[in-house]
Protein backbone atom coordinates (compact mmCIF):
# COMPACT_ATOMS: atom_id res chain seq x y z
CA UNK A 1 0.00 0.00 0.00
CA UNK A 2 1.11 3.71 -0.58
CA UNK A 3 0.50 6.69 1.55
CA UNK A 4 -1.19 9.17 -0.17
CA UNK A 5 -0.34 12.79 0.03
CA UNK A 6 -3.30 15.35 0.79
CA UNK A 7 -2.14 18.60 -0.27
CA UNK A 8 -4.96 20.86 0.15
CA UNK A 9 -4.40 24.03 -2.61
CA UNK A 10 -6.48 27.54 -3.05
CA UNK A 11 -8.75 26.45 -6.20
CA UNK A 12 -8.13 30.46 -7.58
CA UNK A 13 -4.49 30.91 -6.83
CA UNK A 14 -2.85 27.41 -6.09
CA UNK A 15 0.30 27.45 -3.42
CA UNK A 16 3.32 27.05 -6.38
CA UNK A 17 4.96 24.40 -3.89
CA UNK A 18 2.88 22.27 -3.87
CA UNK A 19 2.01 22.18 -7.46
CA UNK A 20 5.49 21.80 -7.80
CA UNK A 21 5.36 18.78 -5.17
CA UNK A 22 2.43 17.29 -7.45
CA UNK A 23 4.59 17.82 -10.62
CA UNK A 24 7.44 16.14 -9.61
CA UNK A 25 5.62 13.21 -8.98
CA UNK A 26 3.59 12.81 -12.19
CA UNK A 27 7.26 13.24 -13.69
CA UNK A 28 8.44 10.51 -11.74
CA UNK A 29 5.94 8.62 -13.27
CA UNK A 30 3.30 8.70 -10.04
CA UNK A 31 -0.43 8.91 -9.77
CA UNK A 32 -1.79 12.48 -8.41
CA UNK A 33 -5.68 13.21 -8.03
CA UNK A 34 -6.39 16.61 -9.26
CA UNK A 35 -9.19 18.50 -9.82
CA UNK A 36 -11.04 19.91 -12.75
CA UNK A 37 -13.72 21.76 -13.58
CA UNK A 38 -15.82 18.33 -14.61
CA UNK A 39 -15.00 15.91 -11.61
CA UNK A 40 -11.47 14.97 -10.10
CA UNK A 41 -9.59 13.60 -12.90
CA UNK A 42 -6.61 10.87 -11.64
CA UNK A 43 -3.36 11.72 -13.52
CA UNK A 44 -0.38 10.26 -14.66
CA UNK A 45 2.19 11.52 -17.19
CA UNK A 46 0.38 10.36 -20.46
CA UNK A 47 3.42 9.89 -22.54
CA UNK A 48 5.21 7.47 -19.91
CA UNK A 49 3.84 3.82 -20.59
CA UNK A 50 4.92 2.71 -17.10
CA UNK A 51 2.56 5.70 -15.37
CA UNK A 52 -0.36 5.05 -17.29
CA UNK A 53 -0.36 1.03 -17.08
CA UNK A 54 -0.10 2.15 -12.92
CA UNK A 55 -2.99 4.46 -13.19
CA UNK A 56 -5.37 1.61 -15.00
CA UNK A 57 -4.20 -0.50 -12.19
CA UNK A 58 -5.25 1.54 -9.53
CA UNK A 59 -8.94 2.34 -11.07
CA UNK A 60 -8.94 -1.01 -11.67
CA UNK A 61 -10.13 0.02 -15.15
CA UNK A 62 -10.15 -2.53 -17.45
CA UNK A 63 -7.38 -1.78 -20.27
CA UNK A 64 -9.44 -1.48 -23.53
CA UNK A 65 -11.25 2.23 -21.98
CA UNK A 66 -8.45 5.15 -23.05
CA UNK A 67 -8.19 7.89 -20.88
CA UNK A 68 -8.94 11.63 -21.67
CA UNK A 69 -5.18 13.43 -22.45
CA UNK A 70 -5.27 16.92 -20.96
CA UNK A 71 -3.16 19.41 -21.87
CA UNK A 72 -2.10 23.18 -20.64
CA UNK A 73 -2.52 24.90 -24.22
CA UNK A 74 -3.67 24.41 -27.19
CA UNK A 75 0.23 24.12 -28.67
CA UNK A 76 0.88 20.55 -26.99
CA UNK A 77 -2.11 19.50 -29.23
CA UNK A 78 -0.14 19.38 -32.39
CA UNK A 79 2.44 16.82 -31.30
CA UNK A 80 -0.17 14.47 -30.26
CA UNK A 81 -2.24 14.32 -33.59
CA UNK A 82 -1.99 13.72 -37.02
CA UNK A 83 -3.84 16.97 -37.86
CA UNK A 84 -6.42 19.72 -36.47
CA UNK A 85 -8.61 20.31 -38.56
CA UNK A 86 -10.32 24.14 -39.06
CA UNK A 87 -13.62 22.68 -37.11
CA UNK A 88 -11.16 21.21 -34.67
CA UNK A 89 -9.60 24.72 -34.22
CA UNK A 90 -13.32 26.42 -34.13
CA UNK A 91 -13.73 24.34 -31.70
CA UNK A 92 -10.87 24.86 -28.96
CA UNK A 93 -10.89 28.31 -29.98
CA UNK A 94 -14.64 28.66 -28.50
CA UNK A 95 -14.84 25.86 -25.82
CA UNK A 96 -11.71 25.62 -24.46
CA UNK A 97 -10.60 25.66 -21.17
CA UNK A 98 -13.90 24.06 -20.77
CA UNK A 99 -15.68 20.55 -20.61
CA UNK A 100 -15.67 19.68 -24.10
CA UNK A 101 -13.13 16.42 -25.29
CA UNK A 102 -12.26 16.44 -28.86
CA UNK A 103 -11.30 13.20 -30.84
CA UNK A 104 -8.55 13.45 -33.42
CA UNK A 105 -6.43 10.65 -35.20
CA UNK A 106 -3.37 10.33 -32.86
CA UNK A 107 0.38 10.43 -33.61
CA UNK A 108 3.14 8.25 -33.20
CA UNK A 109 4.43 9.92 -29.82
CA UNK A 110 1.22 8.89 -27.81
CA UNK A 111 1.80 5.65 -26.11
CA UNK A 112 -0.31 2.49 -27.06
CA UNK A 113 -1.61 2.07 -23.79
CA UNK A 114 -2.64 5.84 -22.94
CA UNK A 115 -5.32 5.36 -26.12
CA UNK A 116 -5.62 1.25 -25.52
CA UNK A 117 -4.34 0.29 -29.09
CA UNK A 118 -6.88 2.93 -30.70
CA UNK A 119 -6.01 5.12 -33.59
CA UNK A 120 -7.76 7.90 -32.07
CA UNK A 121 -6.80 10.16 -28.75
CA UNK A 122 -8.79 11.91 -26.71
CA UNK A 123 -7.81 15.50 -25.46
CA UNK A 124 -9.39 18.53 -23.79
CA UNK A 125 -8.00 21.54 -21.85
CA UNK A 126 -9.76 22.01 -18.25
CA UNK A 127 -11.19 25.22 -17.10
CA UNK A 128 -9.66 25.12 -13.34
CA UNK A 129 -6.73 26.96 -11.95
CA UNK A 130 -4.80 24.13 -10.44
CA UNK A 131 -5.25 21.64 -13.26
CA UNK A 132 -3.80 24.10 -15.50
CA UNK A 133 -1.27 24.97 -12.94
CA UNK A 134 -0.40 21.47 -12.55
CA UNK A 135 -0.46 20.61 -16.40
CA UNK A 136 2.20 23.70 -17.05
CA UNK A 137 4.06 23.03 -14.02
CA UNK A 138 4.38 18.90 -14.96
CA UNK A 139 5.30 19.89 -18.54
CA UNK A 140 3.86 16.99 -20.10
CA UNK A 141 0.16 15.95 -21.29
CA UNK A 142 -1.56 14.14 -18.36
CA UNK A 143 -3.87 11.18 -18.92
CA UNK A 144 -6.39 11.65 -16.45
CA UNK A 145 -9.66 9.46 -15.94
CA UNK A 146 -12.21 9.95 -13.26
CA UNK A 147 -10.56 9.71 -9.71
CA UNK A 148 -12.54 6.60 -8.61
CA UNK A 149 -12.56 3.12 -8.26
CA UNK A 150 -13.99 2.00 -12.17
CA UNK A 151 -17.78 2.17 -12.15
CA UNK A 152 -18.19 3.72 -9.00
CA UNK A 153 -19.91 7.36 -9.09
CA UNK A 154 -17.21 9.78 -10.50
CA UNK A 155 -15.49 12.10 -7.73
CA UNK A 156 -16.59 15.89 -7.34
CA UNK A 157 -14.61 16.05 -3.84
CA UNK A 158 -11.23 15.39 -2.35
CA UNK A 159 -13.41 13.03 0.08
CA UNK A 160 -14.36 10.94 -2.37
CA UNK A 161 -11.16 10.42 -4.62
CA UNK A 162 -10.01 9.12 -0.98
CA UNK A 163 -12.81 7.03 -0.25
CA UNK A 164 -11.89 4.80 -3.49
CA UNK A 165 -7.84 5.43 -4.19
CA UNK A 166 -6.87 6.45 -0.49
CA UNK A 167 -3.17 4.24 -0.09
CA UNK A 168 -3.48 3.35 -4.09
CA UNK A 169 -2.62 6.63 -5.46
CA UNK A 170 0.53 9.22 -4.22
CA UNK A 171 -1.38 12.30 -3.83
CA UNK A 172 -4.43 13.83 -3.85
CA UNK A 173 -4.84 18.08 -4.56
CA UNK A 174 -7.92 18.88 -2.75
CA UNK A 175 -9.53 22.47 -3.68
CA UNK A 176 -12.70 21.87 -2.50
CA UNK A 177 -15.60 20.95 -4.80
CA UNK A 178 -15.90 20.93 -8.20
CA UNK A 179 -18.47 23.25 -10.24
CA UNK A 180 -19.89 21.03 -13.08
CA UNK A 181 -20.17 17.86 -11.26
CA UNK A 182 -20.38 15.85 -14.80
CA UNK A 183 -17.46 14.89 -16.95
CA UNK A 184 -16.83 16.63 -20.28
CA UNK A 185 -18.75 16.06 -23.32
CA UNK A 186 -16.78 13.54 -25.88
CA UNK A 187 -17.13 14.57 -29.42
CA UNK A 188 -15.56 12.53 -32.19
CA UNK A 189 -14.40 14.55 -35.28
CA UNK A 190 -12.72 11.53 -37.29
CA UNK A 191 -16.45 11.35 -38.72
CA UNK A 192 -19.00 13.36 -40.48
CA UNK A 193 -20.75 14.85 -39.03
CA UNK A 194 -19.31 15.20 -36.24
CA UNK A 195 -20.99 12.98 -32.91
CA UNK A 196 -21.56 12.97 -29.27
CA UNK A 197 -20.10 10.06 -28.13
CA UNK A 198 -21.04 10.91 -24.14
CA UNK A 199 -22.85 13.84 -23.45
CA UNK A 200 -21.46 15.94 -20.41
CA UNK A 201 -20.60 19.82 -19.47
CA UNK A 202 -20.86 21.38 -22.86
CA UNK A 203 -24.56 21.07 -24.04
CA UNK A 204 -25.50 19.68 -27.47
CA UNK A 205 -27.29 23.03 -27.82
CA UNK A 206 -23.95 24.66 -28.09
CA UNK A 207 -22.53 22.49 -29.90
CA UNK A 208 -25.00 22.22 -32.54
CA UNK A 209 -25.17 26.16 -32.62
CA UNK A 210 -21.36 26.01 -33.45
CA UNK A 211 -21.50 22.87 -36.16
CA UNK A 212 -24.83 23.11 -37.29
CA UNK A 213 -24.14 19.81 -37.70
CA UNK A 214 -23.61 17.30 -34.81
CA UNK A 215 -25.29 13.39 -33.79
CA UNK A 216 -25.89 12.14 -30.69
CA UNK A 217 -24.18 8.41 -31.10
CA UNK A 218 -27.16 6.57 -30.29
CA UNK A 219 -25.16 4.87 -26.96
CA UNK A 220 -25.68 8.35 -25.71
CA UNK A 221 -29.07 8.48 -25.20
CA UNK A 222 -29.25 4.66 -25.08
CA UNK A 223 -32.28 3.36 -23.38
CA UNK A 224 -30.99 -0.39 -22.46
CA UNK A 225 -27.60 -1.86 -22.91
CA UNK A 226 -25.77 -1.43 -26.36
CA UNK A 227 -23.91 -4.55 -28.38
CA UNK A 228 -20.35 -4.08 -27.83
CA UNK A 229 -19.89 -3.61 -31.89
CA UNK A 230 -21.38 -0.68 -31.63
CA UNK A 231 -19.44 0.79 -29.06
CA UNK A 232 -17.49 3.19 -30.66
CA UNK A 233 -16.17 4.89 -27.74
CA UNK A 234 -15.00 1.87 -25.53
CA UNK A 235 -15.44 2.57 -22.27
CA UNK A 236 -19.21 3.81 -22.73
CA UNK A 237 -19.76 -0.82 -22.63
CA UNK A 238 -18.81 -0.96 -18.93
CA UNK A 239 -20.81 -0.68 -15.99
CA UNK A 240 -20.35 3.25 -14.88
CA UNK A 241 -21.27 5.26 -11.73
CA UNK A 242 -23.21 3.43 -10.14
CA UNK A 243 -23.79 3.43 -6.36
CA UNK A 244 -23.87 -0.16 -3.99
CA UNK A 245 -27.73 0.56 -3.96
CA UNK A 246 -29.54 -0.65 -6.66
CA UNK A 247 -30.85 2.21 -9.05
CA UNK A 248 -34.20 2.49 -10.83
CA UNK A 249 -34.88 5.82 -12.57
CA UNK A 250 -38.49 6.52 -13.08
CA UNK A 251 -38.54 8.72 -16.62
CA UNK A 252 -42.18 10.86 -17.67
CA UNK A 253 -44.30 13.80 -17.18
CA UNK A 254 -43.70 14.98 -13.89
CA UNK A 255 -46.81 14.43 -12.17
CA UNK A 256 -46.33 10.82 -13.33
CA UNK A 257 -43.27 10.37 -12.53
CA UNK A 258 -44.07 11.50 -8.71
CA UNK A 259 -47.15 8.80 -8.66
CA UNK A 260 -44.93 6.30 -9.51
CA UNK A 261 -41.99 7.08 -7.80
CA UNK A 262 -43.90 7.15 -4.84
CA UNK A 263 -45.55 4.03 -4.96
CA UNK A 264 -42.36 2.24 -6.27
CA UNK A 265 -40.76 3.34 -3.26
CA UNK A 266 -43.92 1.67 -1.04
CA UNK A 267 -43.23 -1.25 -2.62
CA UNK A 268 -39.55 -1.55 -1.78
CA UNK A 269 -40.42 -0.46 1.76
CA UNK A 270 -42.74 -3.10 2.05
CA UNK A 271 -40.21 -5.76 1.15
CA UNK A 272 -38.69 -4.89 4.30
CA UNK A 273 -36.02 -2.49 2.20
CA UNK A 274 -34.47 0.29 3.30
CA UNK A 275 -35.41 2.75 0.16
CA UNK A 276 -33.70 6.21 -0.50
CA UNK A 277 -34.94 8.61 -3.30
CA UNK A 278 -33.73 11.11 -5.34
CA UNK A 279 -35.60 13.85 -5.86
CA UNK A 280 -35.79 17.52 -6.85
CA UNK A 281 -36.93 20.77 -4.59
CA UNK A 282 -40.46 20.73 -6.26
CA UNK A 283 -40.95 17.03 -5.61
CA UNK A 284 -39.10 15.86 -2.48
CA UNK A 285 -41.45 16.98 0.38
CA UNK A 286 -44.10 14.53 -1.35
CA UNK A 287 -41.97 11.12 -0.67
CA UNK A 288 -42.24 9.76 2.44
CA UNK A 289 -38.63 7.21 2.20
CA UNK A 290 -36.45 5.90 4.66
CA UNK A 291 -34.14 8.75 2.68
CA UNK A 292 -34.90 11.41 0.47
CA UNK A 293 -32.51 13.62 -0.79
CA UNK A 294 -32.79 17.05 -3.63
CA UNK A 295 -30.76 17.17 -6.51
CA UNK A 296 -32.05 21.18 -6.54
CA UNK A 297 -34.69 22.58 -8.63
CA UNK A 298 -35.29 21.08 -11.78
CA UNK A 299 -35.24 24.51 -13.25
CA UNK A 300 -31.47 24.55 -12.82
CA UNK A 301 -30.01 21.29 -13.60
CA UNK A 302 -26.76 22.90 -13.53
CA UNK A 303 -26.91 22.31 -10.07
CA UNK A 304 -28.68 19.35 -10.17
CA UNK A 305 -25.59 18.19 -12.46
CA UNK A 306 -23.01 19.25 -9.54
CA UNK A 307 -25.21 17.56 -7.29
CA UNK A 308 -25.43 14.00 -8.83
CA UNK A 309 -22.62 12.14 -8.20
CA UNK A 310 -22.33 13.33 -4.77
CA UNK A 311 -25.65 12.03 -3.59
CA UNK A 312 -25.85 9.36 -5.38
CA UNK A 313 -22.73 8.60 -3.07
CA UNK A 314 -24.45 9.27 0.04
CA UNK A 315 -27.07 6.62 -0.43
CA UNK A 316 -24.60 4.53 -0.20
CA UNK A 317 -22.98 6.44 3.00
CA UNK A 318 -26.80 5.70 4.49
CA UNK A 319 -26.72 1.79 3.54
CA UNK A 320 -29.35 2.48 1.63
CA UNK A 321 -30.18 -1.12 -0.61
CA UNK A 322 -32.06 0.45 -3.83
CA UNK A 323 -32.45 4.43 -4.92
CA UNK A 324 -35.75 5.35 -6.86
CA UNK A 325 -34.45 8.13 -8.67
CA UNK A 326 -36.75 10.70 -10.64
CA UNK A 327 -35.90 11.41 -14.27
CA UNK A 328 -35.30 15.02 -15.53
CA UNK A 329 -35.73 17.08 -18.77
CA UNK A 330 -32.95 15.93 -21.46
CA UNK A 331 -32.11 19.40 -22.27
CA UNK A 332 -28.58 21.41 -21.52
CA UNK A 333 -26.91 19.56 -18.19
CA UNK A 334 -29.85 17.08 -18.17
CA UNK A 335 -28.70 15.21 -21.05
CA UNK A 336 -25.59 14.40 -19.44
CA UNK A 337 -27.69 13.88 -16.00
CA UNK A 338 -29.70 11.51 -17.53
CA UNK A 339 -27.28 9.24 -19.33
CA UNK A 340 -25.44 8.54 -16.35
CA UNK A 341 -28.83 7.84 -14.48
CA UNK A 342 -29.64 5.61 -17.13
CA UNK A 343 -26.07 4.10 -16.72
CA UNK A 344 -26.38 4.05 -12.59
CA UNK A 345 -29.46 1.85 -13.07
CA UNK A 346 -28.19 -0.67 -15.03
CA UNK A 347 -30.94 0.30 -17.77
CA UNK A 348 -33.55 -0.37 -15.00
CA UNK A 349 -35.59 2.31 -16.56
CA UNK A 350 -39.89 2.50 -15.80
CA UNK A 351 -41.58 4.64 -17.79
CA UNK A 352 -44.37 6.70 -16.11
CA UNK A 353 -47.45 7.96 -17.69
CA UNK A 354 -49.82 9.84 -16.88
CA UNK A 355 -52.96 7.46 -18.00
P1 LIG B 1 -13.01 9.31 -18.23
O1 LIG B 1 -11.54 9.44 -18.54
O2 LIG B 1 -13.30 8.40 -17.06
O3 LIG B 1 -13.70 10.63 -18.16
O4 LIG B 1 -13.59 8.60 -19.50
C1 LIG B 1 -13.09 8.99 -20.76
C2 LIG B 1 -14.13 8.70 -21.81
O5 LIG B 1 -13.60 9.07 -23.09
C3 LIG B 1 -14.49 7.25 -21.87
O6 LIG B 1 -15.88 7.13 -22.12
C4 LIG B 1 -13.67 6.77 -23.04
O7 LIG B 1 -14.22 5.63 -23.65
C5 LIG B 1 -13.68 7.97 -23.96
N1 LIG B 1 -12.52 7.97 -24.85
C6 LIG B 1 -11.23 8.14 -24.51
N2 LIG B 1 -10.43 8.03 -25.59
C7 LIG B 1 -11.25 7.79 -26.64
C8 LIG B 1 -11.03 7.59 -28.04
N3 LIG B 1 -9.82 7.61 -28.56
N4 LIG B 1 -12.12 7.37 -28.81
C9 LIG B 1 -13.36 7.36 -28.30
N5 LIG B 1 -13.63 7.55 -26.98
C10 LIG B 1 -12.58 7.76 -26.16
MG1 LIG C 1 -14.82 7.80 -15.50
Amino acid sequence: MKTTQLLKVDSQNPEREKIRLAADLIRRGDLVAFPTETVYGLGADALNPKAVLALFEAKKRPLDNPPIVHVGNVSDVYRLVVEILPKAETLMKKFWPGPLTLIFERSETVPDVTVAGLDTVAIRIPKHNVALALLRESHCPIAAPSANIAGKPSPTMAKHVLEDLNGRIDAVLDAGPTSIGVESTVLDLTVKPPQILRPGGTPYEALKEVLREVRLHPIAVAEKEVPVERARSPGVKHKHYAPNAEVVLVEGEISAIKKKVKELAESYSREGKKVGVLATDETASYYAADVVRSLGSRGDLMIVARNLFKLLREFDSEGVDVVIAEGLPFEGLGLAVMNRLRKASGYKIVKANSH
